[in-house]
């Protein structure tokens, strides 16, 4: 028993996380005064049996209780629940700040009331019943364990009283923390999340989240155990504990100089970027370093002057911060130097010094440690002239383990065959609200409120979380993918369930099929989301890798196309920054969508719009179109993406029925553009 002959109040312990934590601690030997006004979920009534019930269970257990039935927003109750635990029990050891309800509104609909309410309850009833427990507590010690939430923390959508109340939990927290340090009483806070009256009607809160699971956390806070941990805020999210942290960048210091508006701009990254941990040059790492500043020192040699012609650049490439080494090219001559060069046009940053070792000794293709985020620059054109006017292979000779191979890339063609049906599987994440959000926003779905509020997934929402394993499966070094011959040229989606907020999915891929074809190969790449066991969504990505030989295969020519009968169709713009605001949305950051140069090198006018963001435009169509508005009728969409889209272009989705048996009906669909050149072909959309 952790908390034998102790004491402690628990407001709003009539039910929910506060009858969870009053039941734990009677378990862990405490006595404790139950608190709770007994009224309803939004703060209306008060009645005795709420409390009582509580009382009456922690007896039937062999336990000590007492009932208090006072509000904790009144000044007079808070002190008289504290005073009761003194007078029924002789001391005060531990208080839960519990008690809580709800009234959520967005700000614009909100009444001065609900506001007050809300914060009455919450942050004023904290503040009083800390007050009162302080003073109690002042001589012997104790613990307060607050409660704060993720709707204050992070925010959240129709909170503003609430989340408002809760932040400031978390401030009173931090500073009564540290004034109460020396009397020998710790305050700290949790943010739960877990199933209870209150959140009842709240989907994203799973079932599976119980108060029991959240009340190990504050028996363990309330302990003296915890003695040492004080000032902070921790989340509880069912079983999963975490810590929140309030974290300062170093920023910038500009001394004597004041800031203007232009500067602040300017700096603005500088100023809320984040610095990573220290890197530790062991002695491995220290040999690999020193291998690495042999290579550099060699690529001078092996540069393509002729090709470059005029090329002037200032590269600076950091190994993962162990190390720093410059070439600087001018006109036909190159130059290596030990350390940061000046003005630097371009910045390559590797993760390590092995990833670069590994890229000239032709184990690792440029393109996979690209993909594979092992390599980042803020200058894409200039890495890739690098690329070519370089010979980072012959380079490695200077290593001495090898023979230099020709080029850069690996000798190795093909796709290894082995792979088929190797899994990858990552580990779960929730579908965040702001995360559907953005989706929905970068592809324009502002069609339905549901995705607009965040509380339903829009259906090409689930290849944001399956994106790290479709890249797992492709970057995979056995597989021998050649990244820049890839083109992605067919989806074929099945959602059993659309995803909505706290969904916690755990997203899997699998190679499910190699085939060689005339002018390639066709790579199948299954990937699943799970929820709590539940298959949602199945995708199977079509990638198409085109071989070294081009031409070859004679292009037949175009089938007249059907005359067909529209039921529908569906015009979108395609934005200047539709490619990058879907980068960011669902986090393919392909350099092809985001840097013009890549984009040109790779015989594009411009960037290009991801195909998936394309065929979210057809989703909608089809919803609005087929579905009579209802996401959830959507079965399965396949696309074959044709043509790659340019920002500028005007889409058009057109939809006609083509058959309909047991309940199903398929509709085919197709996008053209402008100039009726076709984007995605052979579509077909299931709608139940
Ligand atoms: P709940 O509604 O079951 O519990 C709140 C209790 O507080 C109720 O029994 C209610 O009668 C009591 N209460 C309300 N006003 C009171 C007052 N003025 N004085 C005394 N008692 C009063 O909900 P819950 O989910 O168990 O919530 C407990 C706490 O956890 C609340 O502070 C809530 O804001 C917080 N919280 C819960 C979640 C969650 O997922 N359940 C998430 C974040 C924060």
């Amino acid at each position: 028993m952790k908390l034998k002959n102790k004491v402690a109040l628990v407001t709003g312990a009539g039910g929910g996380l506060g009858r969870s934590y009053a039941l734990l601690f009677a378990k862990e030997g405490a006595k404790v005064v139950v608190n709770d006004l007994g009224g309803t979920r939004d703060g209306g009534g008060a009645g005795s049996a709420m409390a009582d019930k509580v009382v009456a269970e922690i007896k039937e257990m062999g336990g000590e209780a007492v009932a208090n039935y006072g509000s904790v927003s009144n000044a007079a109750d808070a002190q008289a629940m504290v005073d009761q635990a003194v007078s029924a029990f002789g001391k005060i050891d531990i208080v839960v700040n519990n008690a809580g309800i709800l009234r959520d509104k967005t700000l614009v609909k909100m009444t001065d009331e609900m506001w007050d309410l809300v914060i009455e309850v919450h942050l004023k009833g904290t503040y009083l019943v800390t007050k009162a427990a302080v003073l109690a507590m002042s001589e012997n010690g104790g613990r307060i364990i607050n409660t704060s939430s993720l709707a204050g923390l992070l925010g959240n959508y129709g909170q503003a009283n609430y989340g408002a109340a809760k932040a400031g939990i978390a401030g009173l927290t931090r500073v009564v923390a540290k004034e109460t340090q020396k009397m020998g009483i710790t305050v700290n806070a949790i943010a739960p999340v877990a199933k209870t009256r209150m959140t009842q009607e709240i989907s994203m809160v799973p079932e599976s989240f119980e108060p029991e699971d959240i009340a190990p956390l504050v028996g363990w806070l309330a302990s003296d155990e915890a003695s040492h941990v004080t000032g902070r805020v921790f989340g509880a999210h069912g079983s999963h504990y975490f810590e929140y942290v309030v974290e300062q960048t170093p920023g910038i210091d500009l001394g004597e100089k004041r800031w203007t508006l232009e500067s602040v701009g300017q700096r603005f990254d500088e100023i809320t970027a984040m610095p990573k941990g220290a890197p530790v040059l062991d002695e491995a790492s220290g040999g690999l370093v020193e291998d690495a500043r042999k290579l550099f020192a060699a690529i001078p040699a092996t540069y393509r002057a002729e090709k470059a012609g005029d090329w002037k650049a200032k590269m600076k490439f950091d190994l993962g911060g162990l190390a720093t080494f410059s070439l600087i090219v001018a006109g036909g001559a190159t130059e290596f130097l030990d350390g940061a060069v000046d003005g630097a046009t371009a910045t390559v940053t590797f993760d390590g010094p092995q990833t670069i070792l590994d890229m000239a000794r032709g184990v690792l293709a440029p393109e996979q440690a690209f993909m594979g985020g092992k390599v980042k620059t803020d200058n894409m054109g200039a890495l890739m002239k690098f690329g070519q006017y370089f010979n980072l292979g012959k380079a490695a000779a200077v290593l001495g383990d090898i023979a230099p191979v020709a080029g850069a890339a690996p000798g190795k063609h093909g796709l290894n065959k082995d792979l088929v049906g190797k899994v990858h599987r990552g580990s779960a994440a929730f579908v965040l609200k702001e995360d559907i959000q953005a989706f929905a926003g970068a592809t324009d779905d502002q069609t339905n409120p549901a995705y607009l509020d965040g509380t339903q997934a829009p259906a090409i929402f689930p290849v944001r979380p399956l994106l790290s394993m479709l890249h797992a499966a492709i970057a995979d070094p056995e597989l021998n993918a050649d990244m820049l011959r890839l083109v992605h040229g067919e989806q074929d989606m099945r959602f059993h369930r659309h995803l909505k907020p706290w969904d916690l999915a755990a997203p899997r891929a699998e190679i499910q099929s190699i085939e060689t074809k005339a002018s390639g190969e066709l790579l199948n790449i299954r990937q699943w989301l799970m929820v709590d066991g539940e298959l949602t969504t199945e995708v199977i990505s079509g990638l198409f890798i085109r071989g070294e030989s081009k031409g070859g295969g004679e292009k037949k020519p175009a089938a007249e196309a059907p005359k067909r009968e529209y039921i529908y169709s569906e015009k979108h713009t395609v934005s200047s920054d539709q490619p990058s605001r879907y980068a960011d949305a669902s986090l393919d950051r392909n350099p092809i969508h985001l840097d013009p140069d890549v984009a040109k090198a790779a015989g594009h006018p411009s960037v290009i719009l991801h195909g998936l963001c394309t065929m979210a435009f057809a989703s909608r169509a089809v919803i609005n179109g087929a579905c009579g508005g209802k996401p959830e009728r959507l079965q399965r969409l396949k696309v074959r993406f044709s043509k790659p889209v340019l920002p500028g272009w005007v889409l058009e989705t057109r939809i006609w029925k083509e058959s309909s048996t047991l309940g199903i009906t398929t509709y085919g669909l197709e996008v053209v553009n402008q100039d009726g050149v076709a984007v995605i072909t052979n579509a077909i959309a299931e709608v139940a």
